[in-house]
C-alpha cells in the first residue's frame, strides 16, 4: 500500500509538531525516517496510524482518502516504544491479540500464529512471557503482533533503540530480510544513520516538523543537508 501523505499539519498548542508535510512513500518500500529529537517523527507515524488526528492535511493509503478512518480501519501495524508486550499474556496470546479483538476464528488465528512464530524464529517460545525474554526475542514478538493483522503498512518507532549494539545488528539483518520475504510498506524510525543507510532503500530527514530531505540511501549519503551525518563514531559494521 502506498502512503501519501498531503499538507498535514499537527499543532500541540501554538507549536507546530507537523508543518505543512508534503510525503510519498511507495508500495513496498522500506523506508527510515531520520532526524533530530523533538522534530516531529513519533508524531508523524502517530497521524499516520490514526492515533493522532491532525489539525490539517490528508494521509491517502493507497489513493483512499485515510485521513477520517479509524485505527482498524487502517489496516496498520505498529511497534512503538509505549506499546509493549502486554506481561500477563504469552508470547502466543500477545501475537494474537489483534486477531481476537477481530473475532477471528481460532483455528485460523492458531495458524497464523504458527506461521509467525516460526518467521520470528521463536517456535518453542509461545508458552513463555513477555519477563523470560531477552530484549531481541521481545521485539521480535513485537513486530510478529504487528504482522499479525497482515497490515498493509507497518511503522516502527525506534525498534531497536533500547538493545545493545550485537543485538541491534542482528535485528536490522533480521527486518530485512523480513521485508524481503514479505513486502510490507515500512517505515522506520531510527536517530542510528547507519542503520538507516544499512536497512531502508530510502531515507526521510526530518527537521523541524517538515521533511528536510528524500532520497536512496547513498544519495543522501552523498549530498547530505544538516539534518544527516555519519560520523566514524557511528560506523560500527
Ligand atoms: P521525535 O519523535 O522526532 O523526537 P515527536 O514527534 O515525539 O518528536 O515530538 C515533536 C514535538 O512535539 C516535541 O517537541 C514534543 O514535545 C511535542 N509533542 C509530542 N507529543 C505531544 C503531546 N501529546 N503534547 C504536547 N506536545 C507534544
Ligand atoms: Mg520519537
Amino acid at each position: 500500500m502506498s502512503i501519501l501523505i498531503e499538507n498535514l499539519s499537527k499543532n500541540f498548542g501554538t507549536f507546530k509538531a507537523l508543518d505543512h508535510v508534503n510525503l510519498e512513500i511507495k508500495t513496498g518500500s522500506l523506508v527510515a525516517l531520520v532526524g533530530p529529537s523533538g522534530s516531529g517523527k513519533s508524531t508523524l507515524l502517530r497521524v499516520i496510524a490514526g492515533l493522532d488526528i491532525p489539525n490539517s492535511g490528508r494521509i491517502w493509503l493507497s489513493g483512499k482518502n485515510a485521513t477520517s478512518l479509524s485505527i482498524q480501519e487502517r489496516e496498520i501495524g505498529f511497534v512503538f516504544q509505549n506499546y509493549a508486550l502486554f506481561k500477563h499474556m504469552t508470547v502466543y496470546e500477545n501475537i494474537a491479540f489483534g486477531l481476537d479483538i477481530r473475532n477471528i476464528d481460532s483455528f485460523i488465528i492458531s495458524n497464523r500464529v504458527k506461521q509467525l512464530l516460526q518467521l520470528i524464529q521463536l517456535e518453542k517460545f509461545s508458552d513463555r512471557y513477555p519477563n523470560q525474554l531477552s530484549g531481541g526475542q521481545r521485539q521480535r514478538v513485537a513486530l510478529a503482533r504487528a504482522l499479525a493483522i497482515e497490515p498493509k503498512v507497518l511503522l516502527l518507532d525506534e525498534p531497536f533503540g533500547a538493545l545493545d549494539v550485537k543485538v541491534r545488528k542482528d535485528l536490522r539483518n533480521w527486518l530485512r530480510n523480513l521485508h524481503e520475504q514479505v513486502p510490507v510498506t515500512t517505515v522506520f524510525v531510527t536517530h542510528d544513520h547507519q542503520e538507516a543507510m544499512e536497512v531502508a532503500n530510502e531515507i526521510v530527514v526530518f527537521q523541524k516538523g517538515c521533511v528536510e530531505q528524500i532520497g536512496k540511501p547513498q544519495d543522501v549519503y552523498d549530498n547530505p543537508k544538516k539534518g544527516f551525518s555519519i560520523t566514524n563514531s557511528s560506523i560500527y559494521m
